[in-house]
């Protein structure tokens, strides 16, 4: 049995191997050791995990963690038991006499951790052995999935109340990383956790660079994003279709990338195997729809890009979230073009929610339009949406890596807007465009256009230009699209526009066929894997790092456990700088924790020794 007495510093440092805690680490851990309940917002890779995990091993009897993927719960369980937590899963994949087994050693209190699905949890048979366990704590992870405000809503996760119910002396954590406010009111109010103590953290994530392209050739653009940053990297490649995904990941083979597709349409088994892949290899690029994702743990995720626009900024950030939970640099790149708008407003539309939640969705759609055509600092537009503020821009964005030029666009959103007008607002933005260079076509001259008042006004720009200008009107929300047949229809916000009462300014569209600049800062072209290579120094350091990453892929795959789970990237590379020659000097690395260096310290330091 533990103590209650141990300090939760020698925990991190003895078992998980780290030296301090990260921002309110400390002050939730202390909390809820003293048997306090806690919300806490997070960002993801904020380090969640250890606040319930580590007062899980101070509190006598078991922490039940609350997990809503059965599927993950195993790495998670196998990354405590390298650290020598004692820590099981119970859940349907499992045959009679091991769920036997490890329902008896919970019930006798011989674990430290239980991770459980919540329709598990709340059937009555599960809760009367929780009756007769030793509880800890109750940690409800991902806890915006009770929340229909969340975009992971999960029925089963409103049964939850009853915990507090049945067990109102066992403190009880929920941790998620989804930041808007009728979400945390859910989940207080769901949950009954009106006491409980909130920890919320700011959510940057200062370590992912944001960039978003216009569309113009949108796999080419993804392949040269590819080939330029990321080539042998892990990442997610975001698409909206099942269809899509498999034709993309057939092209992105096609040249050369090792990738997987993910989508509802695969059968489960498919899809299990293809989750595993992704967790286990290094390097593996998971071409996915957005059924893919949710409570993936891997640490090591280089970029997420988005071939199609997501569904919300939300939706976006907790996406592009999924990059760069290790701290170290990773990217988020999207392309986005006018159809992409149109085929969410369609998607909106066509969907089966009630009017007010698909007008709900189309204002989340323009906060996501403006996001891409903005003229600052795109992390402002992300925090600012979020509700919080950047004193500075953020330097590591494409906005601010590379300042986008703009244009006084007055008198050209006049014309564009009026030619919608004089149209009937029927037309999309391509014929608004000829009706504006004046183009004699087939189609013009049937509806008589060639004689108002807008047609051959605008030959002062060029066809990209006019395009560009549409797409930006609607992105101001001066321009709405009918979903159905793609046409613009003005708003209440052009009318000052055509009054001449208001200024529009619009950004300059880079030349698709320019090549834009390195995104990462200063890293040359023959750079690969931008996250490690920045950190370390040299060939020397390369060939050290690649050699215990080596050693590491052998010892994971003899245990059947992903890289990551033996030790994260952080670890090695702080390995590799350290060069640590004992075991003593070992300990001393970021990641490695009593046990870790009893089962691994020394192969390690032989791998050091070779290189010496
Ligand atoms: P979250 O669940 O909030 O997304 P995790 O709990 O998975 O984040 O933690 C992200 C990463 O940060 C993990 O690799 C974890 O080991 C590491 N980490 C967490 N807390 C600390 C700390 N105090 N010191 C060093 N690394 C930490
Ligand atoms: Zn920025």
């Amino acid at each position: 049995m533990k103590s209650i007495m141990e300090d939760p510093l020698h925990i991190l440092s003895s078992v998980f191997g780290y030296d301090a805690f990260r921002g309110p680490q400390a002050d939730i851990i202390d909390h809820v050791v003293a048997g306090g309940d806690a919300l806490v917002l997070m960002p993801t890779g904020g380090g969640k995990s250890l606040c319930y995990q580590v007062p899980a091993m101070i509190r006598p009897g078991v922490a039940i963690v609350v997990s809503p993927l059965i599927a993950l719960m195993q790495d998670q369980v196998d990354a405590l038991r390298q650290v020598g937590a004692k820590a099981a899963y119970i859940n349907s994949s499992m045959s009679y006499d091991q769920t036997m087994h490890a329902e008896s050693l919970m019930q006798r209190g011989e674990l430290d951790l239980v991770y459980v699905a919540p329709e598990r949890l709340c059937t009555e048979r599960f809760l009367s052995l929780l009756d007769r366990t030793p509880l800890a704590l109750f940690a409800i992870d991902e806890a915006h999935c009770v929340s229909q405000w969340g975009h992971d809503f999960r029925p089963e996760y409103r049964q939850l109340t009853v915990l507090h119910e049945r067990f109102p002396d066992v403190p009880r954590l929920a941790l998620t990383a989804t930041a808007d406010e009728p979400t945390r009111e859910d989940i207080v109010d769901r949950l009954q956790l009106t006491d409980a103590r909130r920890f919320i953290s700011g959510f940057d994530r200062p370590n992912i660079s944001y960039h978003v392209t216009l569309k113009d050739n949108a796999r080419k653009q993804l392949l040269a994003f590819l080939e330029e940053q990321h080539r042998g990297d892990s990442g997610i490649v975001y698409c909206m279709s099942r269809k899509k995904v498999e034709q993309t990941a057939e092209w992105l083979r096609g040249h050369g990338y090792h990738t997987l597709p993910y989508h509802a349409g695969l059968d489960s088994a498919t899809r299990q195997r293809h989750q595993d892949r992704f967790l286990r290899e290094e390097g593996l690029v998971m071409t996915a729809t957005i059924a893919f994702g949710m409570g993936i743990d891997k640490p090591d995720v280089r970029f997420v890009a988005h071939l199609d626009l997501p569904k919300s900024l939300e939706a976006y950030y907790q996406e592009t979230g999924r990059a760069g939970r290790d701290g170290l640099a990773a990217t988020a790149w999207m392309t986005y073009g006018l159809a992409d708008a149109v085929a969410v407003r369609g998607f909106i539309d066509r969907g089966e929610a009630s009017a007010t939640q698909k007008r709900i969705e189309h204002q989340k759609l323009n906060a996501l339009l403006g996001y891409c055509e903005t003229t600052t600092c795109r992390r402002r537009v992300l925090l600012s949406y979020f509700g919080e503020t950047l004193a500075e821009p953020c330097g590591n964005c494409d906005t601010c890596l590379t300042p986008v030029e703009t244009w006084d666009g007055t008198k050209a959103a006049q014309k564009a807007l009026s030619c919608v007008y004089r149209t009937d607002q029927t037309f999309g933005a391509s014929y608004l465009t000829d009706v504006l260079l004046g183009v004699d076509s087939e189609r013009i001259g049937r509806f008589g256009h060639e004689h108002i008042s807008t047609f051959g006004i605008g030959t002062e720009l060029t066809r990209p230009q006019w395009l560009s200008v549409y797409r930006q009107l609607v992105a101001a929300g001066m321009l709405t699209v009918d979903s159905e047949h793609g046409s613009l229809i003005l708003t209440e916000a052009a009318v000052p526009v055509l009054k001449g009462e208001a200024e529009v300014k619009f950004r300059k569209d880079p030349r698709p066929a320019k090549r834009r600049g390195k995104v990462n800062g200063g890293a040359g072209d023959t750079k690969r894997r931008v996250d490690v290579d920045t950190q370390l120094d040299g060939s020397d350091e390369r060939a050290l790092f690649d050699a215990l990453r080596a050693k590491r892929a052998e010892l994971a795959k003899s245990q059947g456990v992903p890289p990551y789970v033996v030790f994260d990237n952080r670890t090695l590379i702080d390995m590799t700088k350290r060069r640590p020659a004992r075991l003593i000097d070992m300990a001393h690395v970021t990641g490695v924790g009593e046990v870790k260096l009893k089962k691994y310290g020394q192969a390690f330091l032989d791998v050091i020794a070779l290189h010496a």
